[in-house]
């Protein structure tokens, strides 16, 4: 937990202080940050540290870095603020480089910086974690540096951090470390909570749904596993991630939900994918037995898988 929280504190240094070459863009076109690498250097050596043999599954490698010398001695520099140690370059590679295990019976996963383009451009993002034990996540902690700890009160404070434990409930903590709070889904009807990105799912079936079910509120639109959260502490009421039409064949990857599911299951939520099967962690970096997600408050599961699968043109065939 504590990993996750100074990793917090270096993204929020760097998107105070960003400059235009502190993000690159990946082979998939997919942005990346001084933030990213920092983030995930930070929270592989801590797990390095605690759990010596634990495997970590992370998104970044060090390669990038590896070919960009200002990269890299941007990201030595936060890395060098916010470590325990001083690290040298090739430090700060080793730690990044210990994120490149396999999938197994134990396994950590890790999103250094889930919602890059939130981070990008000032909004939300999440830093999330996950221990997974025999396919089973067993923990999760997500920081979420700009969320706000109530969504509708414009004077709250932000930064929140949700940490799960299977059969211990979800807590949620302040980021600027106050006492923690117990935290519990509604089982009211309200708004849905989707990804702002429009590739990243199917916005105008979600709409369609929503009316379906009765909800006339506005989604909440956020980057990263922050949905997850507000799902958790009530104030939504779904959380769904529909495959976009353009990309049907895309499968999730097992960092941007693992967090996110068990910080919802312990607060009283349900997690499938939108055809009510269970997330499978144990296939690999991609969820590739499942389509999209579905999370809810529980009550509102049954009815919402109907709707899709009615929706779905994979349910005429
Ligand atoms: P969100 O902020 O909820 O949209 O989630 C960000 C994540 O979406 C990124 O970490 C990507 O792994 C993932 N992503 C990228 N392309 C797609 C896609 N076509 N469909 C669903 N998720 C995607
Ligand atoms: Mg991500």
């Amino acid at each position: 937990m504590s990993a996750v929280f100074r990793a917090a504190q270096l993204c929020q240094q760097v998107q105070t202080d960003m400059v235009q070459t502190d993000a690159v863009e990946k082979a998939d076109r997919s942005p990346v940050t001084v933030a990213d690498f920092g983030s995930q250097a930070l929270i592989c050596q801590a797990i390095g540290e605690a759990f010596p043999e634990d495997v970590i599954v992370a998104e970044e490698d060090s390669q990038a870095l590896q070919e960009n010398p200002q990269l890299m001695q941007r990201v030595t520099g936060y890395v060098d603020s916010f470590a325990a140690a001083i690290p040298s370059t090739q430090t700060v590679c080793d730690w990044i480089d210990r994120g490149g295990g396999e999938v197994g019976e134990r396994f950590w996963t890790l999103d250094p910086i889930d919602g890059t383009k939130g981070f990008l451009r000032g909004d939300q993002y999440a830093i999330a974690l996950a221990l997974i034990v025999n396919g089973e996540v067993k923990l999760g902690v997500l920081g979420c540096p700009n969320l706000p700890q109530k969504l509708d009160d414009p004077q709250a404070q932000r930064g929140c951090l949700f940490v799960a434990e299977r059969d211990k409930g979800t807590q949620m903590l302040p980021l600027d470390g106050q006492d923690s709070e117990r935290i519990h889904i509604s089982e009211a009807t309200h708004r849905f909570a989707e990804s702002v990105e429009s590739t990243h799912s199917d916005l105008d079936t979600h709409a369609q749904i929503a009316q379906q079910v009765g909800i006339i509120d506005p989604p909440i639109r956020m980057d990263g596993q922050g949905k997850y959260g507000v799902l958790a502490r009530g104030e939504a009421s779904v959380y769904i991630r529909l495959p976009n039409p353009a990309t049907p064949d895309y499968r999730e990857c097992i960092w941007d939900h693992a967090a996110g599911m068990i910080v919802v299951e312990e607060a009283g939520g349900v997690v499938t994918d939108v055809d009510g099967q269970a997330l499978d962690f144990s296939q690999g970096r991609r969820m590739t037995g499942n389509r999209g997600i579905l999370a809810t408050n529980g009550k509102l599961h049954p009815q919402l898988l109907e709707c899709i699968s009615s929706q779905s043109p994979l349910a005429v065939d």
